[in-house]
């Protein structure tokens, strides 16, 4: 729950208006302490992963404390940069890489592009690049089905026969410098790491690869539900890191959820507590344009309305014309007054970056703040932004 003071709240609410994503800058700061912390007996890198968050003003506060990062879009590679990492300190995902978007990482020499197939390889032609290979374990990372990425029916990556002949078949220009896995998201279960992990270790044994690093992506599942329902860290200790340590390389993390979930908020203002013969309908002012986890995973965030008399039980929705746009069902909150501000936990993580202009909503602000003061590192949508790409003079 909010470990910041409700004024906090109050006075960004009053300030830039709402819906508005506020994160917490200690919160990502205790983030990577506690990452580091985990992980210290082992030879370690973070690359932050940007889908998850791509404001440059949060990538920049991240760089300064040794973080790299993780682009799956040309757009994010450049966002990247723009916020000061250099080629060395990104690495490449994605599948579907143009052959623009190759051309462009092969003049830019990024760290790594991890090649999520044989036909990338092909793709990539004679231009010389740094590559690791996506592997596709074919495990099962039990977590919601939209975010699981390592099974053999997922799209990414390659299964161990294809990386082999792969291999086998490396043209001079590609550097093969790392194995990489990303199995998927939200995952807060240990055995599906050391099932990945573990395979990807026999892999790298039997094909007497003499890499540089392996990468074993994100997927570290946070406390959504504010029961210790995130990933265990002390058994990721016990369990996975023994097997990291036997590869005798250096091990990359991809970590975007994990390191800026808990530190966004979206807040949101209430519009109308409806009450109908079935149901209480409390109606706010963001909705899944905003945040669209609800409608698209049946994610739970925890909602709370800062005051309000008595309780009620309701469903939190949104201001969008879709029944999927609701963001809480029957839960029990304090009976709040039009305009109370609520809480939305959780959001740092896939929120604003998933966010859209739906039912023509304009995007809303983005706030930091570092435990003194307030700043503006995104402004809000107006009007003007949502015509900016019709030509005028076509229409009239
Ligand atoms: C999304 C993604 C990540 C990060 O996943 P999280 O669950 O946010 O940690 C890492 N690597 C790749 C390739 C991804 O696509």
């Amino acid at each position: 729950m909010n470990i910041l003071d409700k004024d906090i709240f109050y006075e960004a609410a009053k300030k830039y208006g709402t819906p508005l994503y506020l994160y917490d800058l200690g919160e990502i700061k205790r983030r990577i302490k506690l990452i580091k912390d985990t992980l210290k007996d082992l030879n370690f890198k973070i690359f932050f992963a940007m889908k998850a968050n791509s404001n440059p003003y949060l990538l920049k506060f991240m760089r300064s404390y040794g973080i790299g990062a993780d682009a799956v879009s040309l757009n994010e590679y450049k966002v990247a940069r723009f916020a000061g990492f250099s080629p060395n300190e990104i690495v490449v995902n994605g599948n579907g890489k143009s052959i623009e978007d190759i051309s462009f990482y092969a003049n830019e020499k990024p760290m790594c592009v991890n090649v999520d197939s044989y036909e990338e390889i092909k793709k990539i032609g004679d231009l010389p690049m740094r590559i690791a290979l996506r592997i596709n374990p074919n495990v099962d990372p039990k977590t919601h089905p939209h975010i699981s990425t390592g099974l053999k029916e997922n799209k990414f990556g390659m299964d161990f026969e294809t990386a082999k002949k792969v291999i086998r078949s490396l043209p001079n220009n590609l550097r093969l410098v790392g194995l990489h896995c990303h199995i998927g998201s939200q995952i807060t279960e240990t055995e599906p790491f050391i099932e990945a992990f573990s395979s990807l270790k026999s892999f790298a044994k039997e094909e007497k690869l003499d890499l540089e690093f392996v990468n074993v992506g994100g997927g570290w599942g946070i406390d959504y539900m504010d029961k210790n329902d995130g990933i265990n860290l002390n058994r990721y200790k016990n369990d996975i890191l023994p097997i990291l340590s036997s590869f005798d390389l250096p091990i990359y993390f991809e970590l975007g959820r994990f390191i800026v979930g808990s530190s966004g908020y979206l807040l949101t203002k209430v519009k109308e507590v409806k009450r109908t013969p079935h149901k209480n309908f409390v109606i706010v002012d963001a909705s899944m344009a905003d945040l669209i986890r609800p409608a698209l995973y049946d994610a739970h965030h925890e909602i709370e309305f800062l005051s309000g008399k008595s309780e009620m039980i309701a469903d939190v929705a949104g201001r969008v014309c879709e029944s999927g746009d609701v963001f809480a069902r029957e839960i029990k909150i304090n009976v709040p007054e039009i305009g109370e501000v609520g809480l939305i936990h959780d959001a740092g993580a896939y929120g604003y970056s998933m966010s859209s202009n739906y039912n023509l909503s304009a995007r809303p602000s983005e706030v930091a703040f570092d435990g003194d003061k307030f700043i503006l590192i995104r402004k809000r949508e107006n009007f003007e932004d949502l015509l900016r790409l019709i030509e005028e003079d076509q229409i009239l």
